[in-house]
This record gives C-alpha cells, structure tokens and sequence, in this order.
C-alpha cells in the first residue's frame, strides 16, 4: 500500500475535492491517474488516481480491521455520526450538485433533486439505525424459547454507475453504514468526484478510520476479480448493467458471498384510453428524457391504447420538440449531453436500428454538432414490436411509441421483456389501475406518475433487473443477517 498523505485535490469550479483513493481513514495515492471529462464540453476535469488491484486490497484489510469495532458502536452513537454527516451534506450542497453536473452533464435542477433525494435516503436510514429489533418466540414443541436478532453480514463491496453518482453511493453505503458494515465503494470511472466528496463528507463527520473505503479504477473487472475471490468480503452490492450483475453473481458463487444487484431494465409506460392524456405526456416526458434518457428506470417502451394513440403522440411529440438541450449549467437547459463519445454512437446505432426495422421517425433522430455529446430527443413510432431491438434497454433519449388495441393486449407487450423493474400506468379509473398493476411483473409500478424513487419505498426490480431492494424498511435488512438463540426455559 502506498504512503497516505495529504490528499491530492483538483481545483474543480474554485474549490478543492479530493482526487485520491480513501483507504483505512487516509487519502492515498496510486502511481497512475485517470482523466475526468465533462461530457458538456469534452473538456478534462480532474485526474484521478487509478487504483490498483493491491490498492483495493488494502481497502479491503482495512474494511475488515475496521468491522468487529464498528458493529459494536451503539445504535445512538452510529445515529448521530449519521445526522451530523447529513448536516455537513446540506452545508455542501451547492459544491456536490455542482460537481455532479460537471461529471454527469446532468442539468443543475435534476443535480439537486437527486442531491435532495440522496440526503433524504441517509436521513431515513440515520432514523431506522435505533429502531432495528428483533423477535421473541416460544418453541413450537419444547421448554425454549427464540430470540431472532440481526447481525451485520460484514465487509461490503458497493460498485455503482455514473448515471446517478450521489444517489447510489449514498443508498448504499447508507443501509450498509446503518447495518453496522464496514464498505469498499468502487466508484463509476466517470463519476468519481461526486463519490470523492460523499466520503470526504463521511470522514469529516468523523467515521471511524476503515469503515468507508473508496477505490476509484479504470481497471473494474480486475479489480473487483480480486475483491470477489476473497474470502472475507461477505457481500457485493451491485447497481449497474445486467451483463456484469451476471458476471458478479457467478464471482459470488465460490465463496457464497450475499448479493444485492440493481440491474437494468425495461420500463413499458401503459397509457390507457381514459387516461388523462397531458398528464401522461407530460409525466412520460420527464420518466424519458430526464438524465437524458439514461436511467434504468425510464420509460424504455410507451404503450397507448389504439384509441388515443393519436392524441397522445401529437402531445408527447409537441411537448419533446420544446425540451431544451444544452450544458446543464445553463438554467434553461432540461436536457443534458449523453456521457460519452462512445456512448453516443451506440445511441446512433439505436436511431439507424429502428429505421431499420421500419419505425416511423416523428422527431429528433440526429446528435447535435459540437464539443459535448448531445443528442437530440427522439420518438419514434414503431409498429414492428418482435425485433430485438424492442426488447432491449435503450438508456438514450429516443422515445419509442407502441399501439395496443385492448387492456390485456397492453400488458402482454408489457411483460414481454426479460426484465422487470419499473413499470407505469396511467388511467382515471382506480380499478383499472389496480388490476393492471397487480398483472406487471414489474418490482414497481408508478400509477399516473413517472417518477417513483422514495427513501420510504423498496427500490427493485425481479427477473433480469435484480435481486434485493434498496430503501424502505427492507433496505437495512439486506446488510443483515438473521441469527436465532434458542433459550432453554425450565
Ligand atoms: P456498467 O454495468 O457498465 O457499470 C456499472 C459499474 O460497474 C461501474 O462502476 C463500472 O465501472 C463497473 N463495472 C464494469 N464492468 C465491471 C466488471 N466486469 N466487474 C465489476 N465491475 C464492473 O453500467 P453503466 O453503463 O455504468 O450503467 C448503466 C446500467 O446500470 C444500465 O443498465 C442501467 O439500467 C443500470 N442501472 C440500474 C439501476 C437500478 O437501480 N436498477 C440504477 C442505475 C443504473
């Protein structure tokens, strides 16, 4: 392990943030750096230190040295480490969101919903810490009795994607801090600073030295290889594509490591014929463009029934060729740049692929000349739904708009994806509704409404899209093992 000293930072807007690994409570260097860009303007950020294999490691020594005195910590004690690294939070705001934009592109208004958001879900879990208990039972058929108490499961592995930098490590390591685990947080090679300053907020706060690691690497799959091969990491919590959750899960299998993977998915948005159609239009906007259509939980296929079909597109299409796109500094802008070069032209083959099959291009369609990665927002109309093409996690700002002739012929297309995280509906009748949702075999279901991540909620999806929840009451309980006591009672 490298020498800790005092953290190298970059000048980022005016202020420092830190640019080195955090490893057992110390800013450390690594020997190579790695650049940050500004998908805005293709402009380099910060250098960041490229963690190695060995760095990683030590994170992980220190993360286990760090675990037996930190499940011990009393519930009130840990509750208050966590309100006073909440208050920091709300005192560095204006830094984090700001950051956030630069790195993500994202426009400074969805910056600070999810800045909001972040601190709300480290509010909600600093609440749960005092109010975890246990059960107290009588054996079925003898003098005992169980008690069923809860253990942390142990050093972490939190890996999480750019497309949200602060909502992820802060859901994260969130429930795991308050479960009373010690974490090694692997950051999005192009979000790191937004991670740099979470833990740097954690570690003013006065986390324990080891409790939160952070490795930041242009080397992921070999880093988190070593990570997985070892042993005393008991838990891996995964946000990110389904192909590598996959790769994780079977990394797990060895040592039967737990895991939690928040993976891709395939939302269909249902807009029913009594719906109220600006409504829909209006929320299907902001569930498709926002983040600029990169988030897994966006509206990835809209499905109107054949009756209003019409009406509605010719709302959503007026309402899509007002957004503007642009820096995410400018306050007119709605929508951001597409994350990277690289990213952008997967979206261009995502445009030629749907004309390909014979969709009916009704705007956008083209990226925007220039420094940044922008793309303009796209809808099409599509009538071939069999291509693979239909099926697949578009995670771009290109609308794809599908007809179905009755309510059952809505949820049939709904469901027919392998994934199974968010899905929507939108009608006026409460009963349509319910029936509906309890037919998607969707972890969630927003009912006239676009937009449903909530602290209080179980964030999830089944089939390809995950296993375990993040927020709500269950969120702790994935850092949790249940453990029993059986007394004997003469
Ligand atoms: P990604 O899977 O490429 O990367 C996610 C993270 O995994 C990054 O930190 C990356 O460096 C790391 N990684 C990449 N390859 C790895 C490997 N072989 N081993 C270990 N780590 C590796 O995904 P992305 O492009 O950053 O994010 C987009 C995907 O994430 C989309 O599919 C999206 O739907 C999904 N996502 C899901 C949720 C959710 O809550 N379900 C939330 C946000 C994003």
């Amino acid at each position: 392990m490298t020498t800790p000293t005092a953290p190298v930072t970059a000048q980022v807007r005016g202020r420092e943030i830190p640019v080195d690994l955090y490893i057992g409570g110390a800013w450390t260097h690594a020997a190579e750096t790695f650049s940050v860009v500004n998908p805005a303007n293709g402009q380099t950020i910060a250098e960041v230190a490229d963690g190695t294999v060995d760095q990683a490691l030590a994170a992980l020594d220190a993360a286990v040295a760090a675990q037996d005195a930190w499940r011990h910590v009393l519930p009130r004690e840990r509750a208050d480490l966590f309100h006073r690294a909440h208050r920091l939070l709300l005192q560095r705001a204006d830094e984090i969101v700001e950051t956030m934009t630069l790195e993500s592109g994202k426009p400074l208004g969805e910056a600070r919903g999810e800045f909001q958001l972040s601190a709300d879900f480290f509010l909600w879990y600093a609440e749960q810490i005092a109010h975890l208990h246990g059960t107290y039972a009588h054996g079925s058929r003898g003098a005992y009795r169980i008690v069923t108490t809860h253990q942390p499961v142990g050093p972490c592995l939190l890996i999480t994607p750019w497309n949200f930098p602060l909502l992820m490590i802060a859901r994260k390591a969130g429930a795991a801090l308050a479960a009373g685990c010690t974490v090694v947080v692997k950051s999005a090679k192009e979000t790191p600073l937004t991670c740099a300053l979470f833990v740097q907020t954690l570690h003013d706060a006065g986390f324990p030295a080891g409790v939160v690691n952070l490795v930041h690497t242009t080397t992921s799959s070999k880093v988190s290889a070593a990570l997985m091969a070892d042993s005393r990491l008991r838990k891996v919590s995964f946000t990110g594509s389904t192909g590598v959750g996959s790769t994780l899960l079977s990394q797990a299998a060895p040592n039967i490591t737990n895991a939690s993977m928040e993976l891709g998915g395939d939302g269909p948005f249902i807009v029913l014929d009594d719906a109220d159609l600006d409504l829909a239009a209006e929320q299907a906007i902001v569930c498709k463009f926002r983040n600029a259509g990169q988030a897994c939980v966006a509206a990835n296929r809209i499905i109107v029934d054949s009756r209003v079909a019409e009406e509605f597109t010719a709302k959503f299409v007026a309402l899509t060729e007002k957004l503007k796109v642009g820096d995410g500094f400018d306050p007119d802008t709605e929508v951001g740049p597409i994350i990277s070069a690289r990213q952008r032209d997967t979206v261009k083959e995502l445009v030629n692929g749907f004309s390909e099959i014979g969709a009916t291009l009704l705007t956008g369609g083209k990226e925007i000349p220039g420094d940044g990665f922008f793309f303009e927002p796209t809808v099409f109309s599509v009538t071939e739904a069999d291509d693979d093409l239909c099926h697949q996690e578009l995670f771009a700002p290109i609308a794809t708009i599908y007809t179905a002739d009755s309510v059952a012929e809505a949820v049939k297309v709904a469901n027919d994806t392998t994934y199974g995280l968010a899905a929507y509906v939108f009608t006026r009748n409460v009963d349509r509704a319910i029936a509906v949702s309890e037919r998607l075999d969707f972890g969630m279901v927003g009912i006239n409404r676009g937009i449903m991540a909530d602290p209080a909620a179980a964030f999830g999806g089944i089939k390809a899209s995950g296993l375990g929840r993040e927020g709500g009451h269950e969120a702790i309980y994935e850092f949790l093992e249940p453990k029993y006591l059986a007394i004997t009672v003469n």
